[in-house]
């Protein structure tokens, strides 16, 4: 966004914008300095710089001074964000749209990400410290009470930002959560943030979660395992079994049910919690994917009380894991 503004900057240059609002200038000692009357106050002796070169004025009057952007706010009396929704209406360019802001939304938490040890620790508590995995999930930290401030200085206005849902009531919709992406293709649809503290463990931005997650990638793979949680995922990618995916719970939306049945040759491996609700949800998922996919289904047995994640938590090393793989039943 930094490279936008100097672009911006760039495209339109201060002396053609003062130029085209009437300002009437002379040059001075070099071809690049031009001065006139000051736009910004009333005056009869002209103090009001240009350096063309530059791309800058300062004026002896008002004593006031800055680039094109710091021009058009005093002038027009905008903001930093309006100022800039403004230029690029005059250039006919587009505003930022969503998926850019998301995208900024994900850098700007990864970011995040590096400046806590909280929440690093708390990745590391749940299993997850591979940098390289970290990275490629461009999983992140929201610590609450900055994105909005940030995504403003950049120019994105506060509608879209209420719409996508990144900020609620005037605040950052995510306090103290870590932060995964969910990609559709290589353009993220969604945020999925887990509390690292008490209040609604899991949450996502009230929009579309579009489908498996990883799914380009997972897709490639005949043997797909299939989890419920994104920790799950992460700890089994880290493991080196990147053919995990989940539809984010254990209701699969249709959209994702035929995703698993995109090739004859799929095998899906449930690994769903241990627990009642975790065996009786895949117990569910089996009919669907038996009911009319075609796809085979092996159920993955963990010891009682487990999940994926859990399981490589308390030690469980991939050789484990995949002898479990190896030894899954069929429904
Ligand atoms: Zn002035």
């Amino acid at each position: 966004m930094h490279q936008d503004l100097q672009a911006l900057k760039q495209r339109i240059p201060l002396l053609d914008y003062l130029r085209r609002h009437d300002w009437t200038a002379r040059s001075v000692g070099t071809h690049q300095e031009f001065v006139g009357l000051c736009p910004l106050h009333p005056e009869t002796h002209p103090s009001f710089y240009v350096n063309a070169a530059k791309n800058v004025f300062y004026c002896h009057g008002c004593g006031r001074g800055g680039d094109l952007i710091r021009f058009v706010q005093l002038s027009l009396n905008l903001s930093f964000r309006e100022t800039l929704v403004h230029l690029k209406q005059q250039l006919g360019l587009p505003e930022p749209g969503e998926h850019e802001a998301l995208w900024e939304a994900v850098d700007f938490y990864q970011q995040q990400l590096g400046r806590h040890a909280e929440a690093r620790d708390y990745l590391h508590g749940r299993g997850v410290h591979d940098a390289e995995l970290i990275e490629q999930l461009s999983i992140g930290y929201a610590p609450g009470g900055m994105l909005y401030r940030h995504m403003s200085q950049l120019g994105y206005p506060t509608d879209l930002l209420l719409r996508l849902g990144l900020i609620h009531q005037g605040k950052d919709a995510f306090y103290q959560r870590i932060v995964f992406p969910c990609f559709d293709g290589s353009r993220p649809v969604n945020l999925y943030g887990r509390s690292m503290g008490g209040a609604a463990r899991h949450r996502f931005l009230p929009r579309p979660k579009g489908g498996l997650f990883a799914w380009s990638t997972v897709r490639n793979y005949p043997h797909v395992i299939l989890v419920e949680g994104l920790f799950d995922v992460a700890v089994l990618w880290q493991a080196g079994f990147v053919n995990t995916s989940c539809a984010f719970g254990v209701h699969l939306t249709d959209t994702q049910l035929s995703q698993l049945s995109d090739r004859l040759d799929r095998t899906v491996f449930i690994a769903f919690d241990s627990d009642l609700a975790g065996q009786n949800a895949a117990r569910t998922l089996v009919r669907r994917l038996q009911g009319g996919t075609g796809v085979n289904v092996r159920i993955v047995d963990l010891p009682p009380g487990q999940d994926p994640n859990s399981y490589f938590v308390g030690g469980a090393s991939a050789a484990e894991f995949d002898s479990r793989l190896r030894n899954a039943r069929c429904p």
